[in-house]
């Protein structure tokens, strides 16, 4: 059973902390310890018709996508931050404390993408379950490392490949918190790891067919360094890692030069970033003469709209590499079939592949 978003608090502009690289260093002592020190407990909460349901929260829809798939019928997900809500100036509402205080078990990406979140994850934690899965998941030496005071790109699930690695992590706190439904919850997320599998494939081969010169990818902020390794595309955000700190003067004049001189044919908006630099950008590369096209939004750090496809975490990549590949002249290519049952779910527009024919 999935819930709707529990939550979409107000987007709350936050001065920056001097504390963050304490916070982070703490969140992430704290969940590398907390993930597996929790003993097997009986799940909470019983249904009507008497089955106990999990009752987790998740802070971001990516989070919330891998433990509603992996969960299936063993979890309530509700998730804190609904579509277009950018995680990193995002802070509790009340409502979200009520949610929080009341979950059995909370998923959240860490790696300081939650930044004004950690402290009341850090105390959250000391009371039950709370898992950073990113933190977890991703090997040390899979992160990039940033020279800003993150220390670290927290924006991991671009990478399909390393996305997969948080199923297993989700499984076994669920299982740890509901020991009947173990099986099922095992089943789920060998089906789930191999369909994130086929769409890294996929996300290969079709960023591929983008000719050579053009695998150039602007943003409105550094979300998609992982993609750009993963994929083959040289990125760059006119914004940092974070959105905390506001883009200047200089920075929209550096990448008006890139675009300017590599003749790059589309640049990207971001659902949940203010397109204002994105258009200040075009209207500079307009005033030298030359033009470049808005290629379409991108899911960079909050799914799309709940019940459509781009409101999980596979459409959130199938729709930026439709987009990307599209805008940048390249060939979508048709779904794999492992994808098959997901696209004929949520009606995707694209074509699938017919079984047994997979590259
Ligand atoms: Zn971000």
């Amino acid at each position: 059973m999935v819930l709707p978003p529990a939550a979409q608090g107000a987007l709350h502009r936050a001065s920056r902390s001097a504390r963050r690289l304490t916070m982070a260093a703490a969140a992430v002592a704290l969940a590398a310890a907390l993930v597996h020190l929790w003993p097997a407990v009986p799940a909470p909460g019983n249904t009507a018709a008497g089955a106990q349901l999990v009752n987790a929260v998740a802070t971001v829809g990516m989070v919330g996508d891998v433990v509603s798939q992996v969960g299936g019928g063993c979890v309530a997900v509700s998730t804190l931050m609904g579509p277009g809500i950018d995680p990193h100036v995002y802070r509790a509402s009340a409502r979200d404390a009520r949610d929080l205080q009341a979950a059995d078990v909370i998923f959240y990406a860490g790696l300081s993408l939650e930044g004004q979140l950690s402290e009341v994850l850090e105390r959250l934690a000391a009371r039950r379950p709370t898992v950073a899965v990113s933190e977890s998941a991703i090997p040390q030496d899979r992160l990039v490392r940033t020279d800003d005071q993150y220390g670290v790109d927290p924006h991991v699930w671009m990478d399909a490949s390393l996305w997969a690695l948080t199923v297993d992590v989700v499984r076994d706190a669920l299982a740890s918190l509901a020991p009947d439904c173990a099986e099922a919850l095992a089943e789920r997320a060998e089906a789930y790891r191999a369909e994130l599998e086929a769409l890294h494939r996929w996300i290969l081969d079709s960023v591929a067919t983008v000719p050579a010169g053009r695998r150039l990818l602007v943003t409105a902020h550094d979300a998609f360094t992982y993609y750009g390794l993963a994929y083959g595309l040289e990125v760059h955000g006119i914004q940092g890692i974070s959105t905390e700190a506001e883009a200047g003067l200089a920075d929209i004049r550096a990448v008006t030069d890139l675009v300017v001189e590599r003749q790059v044919p589309a640049i990207f908006v971001e659902s949940s970033i203010n397109p204002r630099n994105i258009e200040a950008v075009r209207a500079a590369v307009r005033a030298r003469g030359t033009d470049v096209a808005i290629g379409g939004e991108l899911f960079s750090d909050a799914l799309g709209a709940a019940g459509t496809w781009q409101g999980t975490y596979i459409g959130m990549l199938v729709h930026n590499t439709s987009t990307i590949v599209d805008a940048l002249g390249g060939n979508v290519l048709p779904l794999p079939a492992a994808l098959g049952d997901w696209a004929a779910r949520f009606q995707v527009p694209l074509p699938v592949e017919p079984a047994g024919e997979e590259r």
